[in-house]
């Protein structure tokens, strides 16, 4: 690392770093730099960068070849500032080493504090004080920490007790005292003995004396600790990359127990947990470091030391610097202070982590009162947290008192974020009935869309198997159910009525609550209450004006669709769906799936009967073009066939057309994306034989007939099988079927309304332009009957999704003829991998683990965006290629999932669909990944409008540039950017 800096200088008047170098310092270097360079009083120090802990471990943990003499001249530095020297014996220089990764990641590594003392300075430190406890105590905290941390003397396992603290509990107790800070200075002395013959024991060494070597081993302890077992945990669950590495800061000592006009604490800008505009904060007198946070002695409130004489000029000061904060880093900060002697010191500062609640209330304060730019209230939204301000919630004391009464039966997958309590019920039907005398959590082994009734009937939704994208899951946070999927711990026997779980017994019927924001379940009931925003949005119980939350929350939504360029909309197959996605901010319907609506009330027995003849009525098709003079002799031999497969086909027709209205009408004249029938027909057939039983007889149709006839469609790969467009090209009447539906209640809603419904019509699983061709004849065909004979045009488009590797392939045959793409993730994913989502859980977690590691995340939750993602690009491309202005959107399960979402900003997609109670979550995305976008290319604007394009720029990025504000960092755009596609 010949000519890098390694090493930067913080402090009055040396600093050497600022605030924006959080990947090269480290969150905490970066800011204790900035805090300097604008006059906060920062105790003195410098930060090893991040750079030399990538060096380190690229170098089988060698450091670079500068930095000792590197890290010698940064403290000489620090000698000249402070007037201390290091091991000096007249005025020793002390030092705190402090680890210090890109994201603050708690826990991590231990603080080294009082680094220098030996039993030299120690005394030194306490002639100087005039106090010895304070020293001793000073250098007993040194020794624990650093042979923890440095020396690996530690308990050999959590059964032992750590045998430091053994110690210290032998000390209190000769002593006779509650309290370390109860012991005497000749108390800890012998601590300190004792402490050092422990170490000499474990490791075969004395306790280091030279404050150099001190420092040397913290620093590599610092760089070590980045790969222990919880920093890469904490990592693999915070998405944290290996390759950032952390850096070290080694800053001067202060001391906040030197006395009663000492002290240290913790404080937020603002209340992190509600967002007010209150000081809020914690702190202690006369105490070091972390025994705020340790919990050892009780912190005051941060307001109470305006009433302590001897502190409270540095209140006065606190509330300052509390002010200052927000204004010179644009947010709520946490901070860390100590007061040494009267002076207050800043220790660190950072943008604090807040509830949702709190991160639209405090977007909205501090963007109005310009404390905020606007930009930020977008780059630092964490959108997955959004769905919280939904989520109904338990009422806090019912629920500790539950827990604490031992309730808590077991945890499963957080799979739909809120609280739900009611009664049990083992089946969609039971559940549906139970509901209407109260709520029901429907818990199944697994859920099957048979189940979708009891489901919608349910408040919350607990399955055994299946994890967080299984059809349990999607289903429930698309219709904003609670969910807790995957509790492998529960059995239920569905014919004893009884469900089991680590010694626990519940009876169908029996109490249960579930918080799908943590996965936990609980027996009995807890009180629960919906949250505000869907009290406003969804349930219109709450005038918006009387909810403050609302507000903010209406404030931070309007902001992000300044932003953004993806198009929002919604997956949704029910009008009431539709509606409150609407009310969440869909500006469309991207995935409606007709058969969703197949299940309810008499319709499956339409579907089933159509399928019943299907294969019959296409075999009298097939012999009549064979055959056409024979028409009557065939028309008579397959009469049976004939009649009943035109005749459910005749019931569904109205059928779907009333849902159809229903989606109209709630989208008015937003487009509306409706899928054709897409899975295998053998799912909605009638599995057990009460049911073959009363179809036979409603049919009158033979059992044994519809038995076989079961049989019959039975696939060996129904994922791969007769399904999706290869219905409707077997079948063509059932999409001229649809095709009616859609265009007459589009005509009937366009006639009531006054307002034009667009539908767009998706043809699935397209692979061959052929089929696509095939499909969207019958329906052009159909829409012009329909539409001549209402005499009245509708607007519609019909396009296909992508959600094989062959279609992706051959996009640009697939675009001659079709209007749209929607990428099909859920199925493109499945496809390309050549892997079955629902047979997946036996490995995939496997190969998230971090030692197999050949997956960072799992592909059906969040894009794979290197291999899938290269199929869509390929799409997009070839697409755009053929019809410039095709519309790409994606509607798979993906589209709620933000890291996938700002794949497809990138990809310049027209729009993204999610789920309605996922609205919210992609709209703040969708803001984000542009705000990125506008923040990474704001300092290279100057260079880059030099240049001329050379690059292949797509026509959307390329429009959306210009329109592009010219201001666009301190200013959000007026009109939105997005629009320009539309
Ligand atoms: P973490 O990242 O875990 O918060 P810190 O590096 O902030 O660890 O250190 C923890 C605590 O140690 C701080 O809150 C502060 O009280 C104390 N501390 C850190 N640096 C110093 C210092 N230079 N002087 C006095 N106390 C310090
Ligand atoms: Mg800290
Ligand atoms: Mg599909």
């Amino acid at each position: 690392m010949a000519g890098t800096k390694n090493v930067y200088l913080f402090g009055k008047g040396i600093t050497e770093g600022n605030g924006s170098q959080k990947n090269l310092l480290g969150g905490k270097g970066a800011n204790l730099a900035e805090m300097a360079r604008r006059g906060f009083n920062v105790p003195p120090g410098f930060t090893i960068t991040t750079e030399v802990c990538s060096y380190y471990y690229a170098h089988k943990r060698e450091y670079p070849a500068t930095l000792n003499a590197d890290i010698k001249k940064a403290v000489a530095a620090l000698e000249r500032a402070t007037g201390k020297k290091l091991g000096g014996s007249k005025n020793p220089l002390l030092l705190a080493v402090r680890s210090g990764a890109r994201e603050s990641m708690p826990g991590m590594m231990d603080t080294i504090l009082n680094l220098g003392l030996n039993d030299t300075t120690v005394e030194v430190l306490k002639a100087k004080s005039g106090n010895g406890r304070f020293a001793y105590e000073s250098y007993r905290r040194f020794i624990q920490m650093y042979s923890g941390v440095v020396l690996g003397v530690e308990r050999a396992n959590e059964h032992e007790h750590d045998p430091f603290e053994v110690i210290l509990a032998d000390a209190r107790k000769a002593r006779g005292v509650e309290h370390d800070n109860q012991l005497t200075e000749a108390d800890l002395k012998e601590v300190i003995a004792n402490f050092k013959k422990l170490v000499l024991k474990k490791t075969k060494k004395e306790f280091p004396t030279d404050p150099y070597q001190q420092l040397d081993g913290a620093v590599g302890a610092v760089f070590a600790s980045w790969m222990n077992d919880r920093a890469i945990l904490y990592r693999k669950k915070y998405k944290i990359p290996e390759e950032w590495g952390t850096a070290v800061n080694v800053q001067s000592m202060v001391f906040g127990n030197m006395g009663d006009n000492s002290g240290t604490g913790v404080a937020f800008t603002r209340n992190p947990a509600t967002g007010d505009n209150e000081f809020y904060g914690e702190f202690l007198v006369n105490a070091q470091g972390e025994d705020v946070v340790a919990g050892i002695r009780t912190p005051l409130k941060i307001s109470t030391m305006a009433g302590i004489p001897a502190l409270k000029h540095c209140y006065k000061e606190l509330c300052g610097v509390r002010k200052q904060l927000e204004k010179e880093f644009g947010d709520m900060q946490d901070f860390e202070f100590t007061i040494e002697d009267g002076e207050l010191y800043m220790l660190q500062t950072r943008n604090g982590k807040r509830t949702a609640q709190a991160y639209v209330k405090i977007a909205h304060d501090m963007v109005k009162s310009k404390l905020m730019t606007p930009e930020h209230a977008m780059a630092s939204a964490d959108p997955e947290a959004i769905e919280q301000l939904l989520a109904p919630v338990f009422n806090k004391e019912a629920y500790q008192k539950s827990l604490k009464a031992g309730n808590l039966l077991t945890k499963g997958l957080p799979a739909g974020p809120g609280a739900a309590t009611g009664t049990v019920a083992f089946s969609a039907e039971k559940a549906e009935r139970w509901s209407s005398h109260g709520p029901v959590v429907l818990a199944r082994v697994e859920t099957s869309p048979e189940d979708l009734r009891g489901m919608l009937a349910a408040t919350g939704i607990l399955t055994a198997r299946g994890g967080v994208s299984s059809h349990a899951a999607v289903v429930a946070r698309q219709m904003g159910k609670v969910c807790v999927a995957g509790a492998a711990d529960i059995e239920i026997d569905y014919a004893a009525g009884i469900m089991t779980c680590n010694g626990h017994t519940l009876k169908e019927g029996d109490f249960i609550s579930i918080n799908g924001s943590t996965g936990e379940i609980i027996a009995g009931k807890i009180e629960t209450a919906p949250s505000e925003l869907i009290q406003v949005l969804v349930n219109k119980t709450l005038a918006p004006k009387h909810s403050e939350l609302f507000r903010y929350y209406d404030f931070v939504m309007k902001l992000a669709d300044q932003y953004r360029k993806l198009g929002i909309r919604t997956n949704a197959d029910q009008p009431q769906q539709a509606a409150n996605a609407v009310a969440f901010g869909a500006e469309g319907i991207g995935l409606c799936r007709t058969e969703h609506m197949f299940f309810e009330g008499h319709r499956i027995d339409y579907v089933r009967e159509m399928i019943i003849f299907a294969a019959e009525y296409a075999e009298y098709k097939d012999k009549l073009v064979a055959r056409p003079d024979d028409a009557d002799l065939l028309a008579n031999e397959y009469h049976i066939a004939i009649a009943h497969f035109n005749d459910a086909l005749e019931h569904l027709l109205p059928i779907q057309q009333k849902d159809f209205e229903g989606i109209f009408e709630a989208m008015g004249e937003r487009p509306a994306t409706i899928r054709y029938l897409d899975p295998p027909l053998h799912e909605f057939l009638p599995q057990s034989n009460d049911q073959i039983d009363l179809l036979s007889r409603r049919l009158n149709v033979p059992f044994e007939r519809i038995t076989s006839i079961v049989a019959g469609l039975h696939e060996s790969n129904p994922m791969l099988g007769h399904r999706g467009c290869r219905l409707g090209i077997v079948y063509p009447e059932i999409s001229e079927m649809q095709t009616r539906a859609i265009f007459r209640a589009a005509l009937a809603v366009a006639k009531r309304k006054k307002k034009l419904p667009t539908p767009e019509i998706m043809i699935p699983l397209v692979g061959f332009d052929r089929e696509f061709q095939l499909q969207a004849e019958v329906i052009h065909r159909v829409a012009a009957e329909e539409m001549k004979a209402a005499g009245k045009k509708i607007p519609y488009k019909v396009g296909t999704m992508i959600e094989v590797p062959r279609a992706a392939l051959t996009a640009d045959a697939i675009a001659k003829h079709a209007e749209f793409f929607s990428f099909g993730t859920n199925d493109l994913t499945q496809t390309a991998l050549g892997m079955s989502r629902d047979d997946s859980g036996h490995f995939l977690p496997y190969y998230e683990r971090s030692e197999i590691n050949i997956i960072k995340v799992n592909p059906f939750a969040s894009l794979d965006q290197v291999g899938v993602g290269k199929l869509m690009k390929l799409a997009v491309d070839a697409g755009r290629e053929t019809r410039p202005d095709i519309k790409l959107g994606i509607c798979g399960e993906h589209g709620g999932d933000p890291a996938s979402i700002d794949f497809c900003h990138r990809l310049g997609l027209s729009y993204v669909s999610c789920s309605p109670f996922r609205i919210p979550v992609a709209r703040i995305a969708a803001a984000k990944s542009a705000v990125k976008e506008l923040l990474e290319a704001a300092p290279a604007k100057k260079a880059a409008a030099k240049k001329t394009v050379t690059k292949k720029v797509s026509v959307k990025k390329a429009i959306a540039k210009k329109a592009a504000p010219k201001k666009a960092v301190s200013k959000p755009a007026k009109k939105p950017v997005r629009k320009v596609k539309k």
